[in-house]
C-alpha cells in the first residue's frame, strides 16, 4: 500500500491557489453593502491591472463559456456576417454560439495540432468586407496549439470588424498585449491560469466593441454587458454574485500581482518548454506544430491507448490529467502548465510518466524524461558553474 495524494493536474480546473481556497470561507457578506462594493472594485480593479488594458473589464458568474456566449450577444446582430477561426474543439464551441444568435460565421478551419495562419485572415477580411467580428482561441487547449494574436489583430485593426479573443488559457501562459494589438474582447475564466475554483468569466471590451453593442440588436438579459457596466461603476453586479468566488479572485489577483503576470507567464512557458524536452527525449510526440505553453497535448506510443496512461495517472498515483477531447479521445494525453503548477509538480509526472509506459512494456531507461526536465530547471536556475557540471 502507499499513500496516493489526489492531485488535479488537467488544463482546467487547475490546481488551486491555498490562499485563495482558505479566503472562500469568509462569503458570509452581502452584495449590496460596501464589504462587498469595496472587494468587487478591487477585483475589479486589479483584473484590469493584470491585462494591463485600459478597456473595461467586467465579471460574470458562469463558466468561461457564458463570457463566450456574452461576446457573440451583446456586439452583433442576427444575420451578421463574422469569421470564425477554428483549430479544435473551442473553435468549434465559436461556431456553434455564434450560429446560435443567428450569425453567418465563416469558418476558418486548421487541422487539430495546428493553427490558423494569420495570412488567412487577412486575406478573408480582404475579401468580405461585411465581416463584423473576427472569433479565435489564443491558445486552443483541446490540442495544446496556440495562435499568433498579435499578427491577426494587426490586420482586425485596419477594418471594421471587433476582435474577439477566446484567451480562457491563453491569459497568463502568453504575453497578450490587449490594448497594442488591438484585441477587442477578450475572454477569460476563472478555473484555468487564475487558480480557483470554475463559476466566474470575465471580459475586456475595447472601445471600439462598444460602439458596436449600441446598434446590436440580439436578444439578451442576463449577459447584459451594458447592465453589468452600468452597476461596476458603482462596485455592484447587476445580479447576485458568487461572493465566495470573489473572495478567492480576490486573492489570487493579489498573488499575481505580487510576482507579476510576466513571471506567471515566464512559470508556464519554461515548464512547458521542460515537458517538450522531456516527452521527446522519452521518444514521444507532441501532437501539435504550433505548441503553446497552457498544456502539452502528447501522442502515446504507437498502438497504445492514450486513455491508458490518463487511467494509470490516477489508479497508480491518485494524479488527474486528460485525455484528447471528441476524435482525440485516446489519440492525445494532456500535460497542464497554467496557474498554480511548478517543477516539483513536473518532475513528479515526468518520473511516473516513465513509471507508467514501463508498465505498459515500452522501453524506458527510467530518468531519461526527469533529466531532460532537470536540464531545463538546471539552466534557468542554478548558478552557471553547476549547469557546467552536469
Ligand atoms: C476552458 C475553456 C473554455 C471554457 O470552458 P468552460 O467549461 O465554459 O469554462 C473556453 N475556451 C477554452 C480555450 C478553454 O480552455
Amino acid at each position: 500500500m502507499h499513500i496516493k495524494k489526489q492531485r488535479l493536474l488537467t488544463p482546467g480546473p487547475t490546481p488551486l491557489l491555498p490562499s485563495a481556497l482558505h479566503a472562500m470561507m469568509g462569503s458570509d457578506i452581502h452584495h449590496r453593502t460596501d464589504d462587498f462594493r469595496n472587494l468587487y472594485k478591487r477585483v475589479l480593479a486589479d483584473l484590469k491591472e493584470i491585462l494591463g488594458t485600459s478597456s473595461d473589464v467586467l465579471v460574470l458568474v458562469s463558466s468561461g463559456s457564458g463570457a463566450m456566449e456574452a461576446a457573440a450577444q451583446n456586439f452583433f446582430s442576427p444575420g451578421d456576417e463574422v469569421l470564425v477561426c477554428s483549430a479544435g474543439k473551442f473553435g468549434e464551441r465559436w461556431v456553434e454560439i455564434t450560429k446560435a444568435f443567428g450569425l453567418h460565421p465563416t469558418v476558418l478551419t486548421a487541422p487539430y495540432g495546428e493553427a490558423v495562419h494569420p495570412e488567412s485572415v487577412e486575406q478573408a477580411l480582404r475579401q468580405n468586407k461585411n465581416l463584423r467580428g473576427v472569433f479565435v482561441q489564443a491558445s486552443e487547449t483541446s490540442t495544446g496549439a496556440q495562435h499568433d494574436v498579435k499578427a491577426m489583430g494587426k490586420a482586425i485593426q485596419r477594418t471594421e470588424a471587433i476582435f474577439v479573443v477566446d484567451a480562457i488559457t491563453g491569459i497568463g501562459t502568453m504575453p497578450l498585449d490587449v490594448d497594442g494589438w488591438g484585441l477587442d474582447i477578450v475572454v477569460g475564466g476563472s478555473q484555468k491560469a487564475f487558480m480557483i475554483p470554475p463559476g466566474l468569466a470575465f471580459l475586456s471590451i475595447s472601445p471600439k466593441a462598444w460602439a458596436m453593442a449600441d446598434s446590436a440588436k440580439s436578444p439578451r438579459y442576463y449577459f447584459d454587458l451594458k447592465r453589468e457596466k452600468k452597476n461596476a461603476v458603482n462596485g455592484e453586479s447587476a445580479w447576485t454574485p458568487n461572493t465566495a468566488l470573489l473572495l478567492a479572485f480576490a486573492e489570487a489577483l493579489k498573488f499575481i500581482r505580487s510576482i507579476g503576470m510576466p513571471k506567471l507567464v515566464e512559470n508556464a512557458q519554461l515548464l512547458a518548454r521542460a515537458t517538450r524536452e522531456a516527452v521527446t527525449e522519452l521518444g514521444l510526440q507532441l501532437f501539435s506544430n504550433s505548441p503553446g505553453s497552457s498544456v502539452t497535448a502528447v501522442r502515446p506510443p504507437s498502438g497504445m491507448d492514450s486513455g491508458v496512461i490518463v487511467k494509470e495517472f490516477r489508479t497508480r498515483f491518485n494524479a488527474i490529467i486528460t485525455n484528447g477531447q471528441g476524435s482525440m479521445k485516446g489519440q492525445i494525453f494532456r500535460l497542464a502548465h497554467l496557474g498554480y503548477f511548478d517543477f516539483h509538480d513536473l518532475f513528479a509526472i515526468i518520473a511516473e510518466l516513465e513509471l507508467i509506459l514501463a508498465a505498459q512494456g515500452y522501453p524506458v531507461q527510467f530518468g531519461t524524461g526527469v533529466a531532460a526536465a532537470q536540464n531545463v530547471y538546471a539552466e534557468a536556475a542554478l548558478p552557471k558553474e553547476a549547469v557546467a557540471l552536469t
